[in-house]
């Protein structure tokens, strides 16, 4: 379902500018920064070249981790 990743990228991006984002402060910290071109995902260990397919990756793979503190969040927002 391309459409519905589409989707759900854009909300991650947009939810990346507000400073108080729980979700993304969670994926920071979960975000190594090994090397110049070495980003390692603190969830599963996982190496990738650049930051934005590690951005990709929480977003595939984590999604769920990270959607246990969206609800609030979401909330918070549309209020
Ligand atoms: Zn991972």
């Amino acid at each position: 379902m391309p459409f519905m990743e589409k989707e759900k990228y854009q909300l991650s991006s947009r939810c990346r500018l507000h400073p108080s984002n729980e979700i993304f402060r969670d994926q920071e910290e979960h975000k190594i920064h090994v090397d110049l071109n070495e980003w390692r995902c603190g969830y599963c260990k996982k190496v990738f070249r650049a930051e934005k397919y590690l951005d990709q990756h929480f977003d595939n793979r984590h999604y769920n981790l990270l959607n246990v503190v969206s609800g609030s969040v979401f909330t918070f927002l549309s209020i």
